[in-house]
């Protein structure tokens, strides 16, 4: 087998007096450059992601450690396992558990990962179609379950996403849509998204920009639940409107990390406010979501969602992800 590989890697900026500390390029790396982990992978498919936006383009702090491999994605076959329960053929996942931050991540075409960290991926999807999903669509899942299990039923009232065209966005509209839920979509692009959007199973879209406006502490009720993934002022504005014991899982930070909001929704109209993580959940909660993707997950819809791009585009991609460029999902092929 060759040895050597291309990835990814995140390095000190060697221009000391730029504004970003780290730059990120395609190198060639060997086997024995990987990390001493149990499983080596090689990798099919990675994807894009917010954080990813950050990394790649040094805009954020997130490696802990250089040089890394950025990607908090990846999707491929074992080629070597240590741990009984994997063996080589295995098609596997891992999204998040620190890839890209402390461990090196998917943006590579083998890499070296912990088997505690593995998800088996279901016979329903390839590994193109698992990253098409990613940490973006596993983490609408987490918050759809969230939303579930605090006993929202579809008869309760229509359910507000927002980010609506983004990655966590798309697909929360289509994983509510599936079960039943009357989906409204809240998004900054309604001329450009509004038809996509409504393919997915949004029954209604609105300009985001109705909630980046200071609230009352209670305004009229609204939904029965949401599906948040830009916080700041939209999310207090939001909280407001929650009806009586409803639930918003709050997963981003699109618009800030900021929430300008009062205790009056928590207290008043016994509203949850469910923070979600989708790095650290357990491999019990992360079965779960990728079950349920499988099962809710219509491919056709999903196929329409996402565009495949090499590894060579990732530092305009991150460009683009960041400025609230990018529709939907892209998959890298780590391998074009
Ligand atoms: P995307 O960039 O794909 O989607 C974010 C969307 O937010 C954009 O498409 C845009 O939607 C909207 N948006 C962007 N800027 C603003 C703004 N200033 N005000 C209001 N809305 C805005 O990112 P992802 O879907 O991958 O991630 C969304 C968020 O969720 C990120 O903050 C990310 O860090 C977080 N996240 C958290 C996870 C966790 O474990 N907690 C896991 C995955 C993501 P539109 O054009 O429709 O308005």
């Amino acid at each position: 087998m060759n040895n050597t590989f291309k990835a990814f890697v995140i390095q000190q900026n060697p221009d000391s007096a730029a504004k970003q500390k780290t730059i990120g390029s395609i190198e060639t790396l060997n086997n024995a450059d990987l990390p001493d982990e149990n499983v080596l992978i090689k990798v099919d498919y990675s994807s894009l992601n917010y954080k990813d936006g950050l990394v790649v383009t040094g805009k954020g702090r997130i490696c802990r450690q250089l040089p890394m491999v950025g990607g908090i994605d990846l999707a491929g076959t074992v080629l070597e396992s240590a741990d009984d329960r994997y063996q080589a053929g295995d098609q596997v996942v891992v999204n998040g558990y620190g890839l890209s931050e402390s461990h090196w991540g998917g943006y590579s075409q083998r890499q070296r990962v912990n088997a505690d960290h593995l998800v088996k991926l279901d016979a329903v999807f390839n590994t193109e179609q698992a990253m098409a999903i990613g940490t973006a669509g596993y983490t609408a899942m987490l918050c759809v379950m969230a939303i579930q299990d605090h006993g929202v039923t579809p008869e309760h009232g229509p359910v507000l996403v927002t980010g609506a065209a983004g990655g966590v966005g798309s697909v929360a509209i289509m994983l509510l849509a599936k079960l039943g839920y009357q989906v409204t979509a809240s998004t900054g692009r309604v001329d450009a998204c509004k038809a996509k959007l409504t393919g997915l199973g949004a029954s209604e879209v609105v300009d985001r920009e109705a909630f980046n406006v200071e609230s009352k502490p209670l305004a009229g009720e609204k939904w029965a639940a949401v599906v948040d993934s830009v916080g700041g002022q939209p999310l207090a504005t939001i909280l407001a409107q929650v009806n009586y014991e409803g639930i918003v899982a709050a997963c981003g930070l699109a618009a800030g990390m900021s929430l300008p909001s009062s205790v009056a929704p928590f207290i008043l109209r016994g509203v949850t406010l469910r923070g979600i993580d989708s790095v650290m959940a357990s491999q019990q909660r992360r079965a779960r979501a990728w079950k349920l993707l499988s099962e809710l997950i219509d491919l056709n819809h999903l196929a329409s969602l996402y565009c495949i791009e090499p590894m060579s585009a990732l530092p305009q991609l991150g460009e683009a992800i960041l400025s609230g460029q990018v529709q939907g999902r892209v998959v890298i092929d780590v391998n074009a």
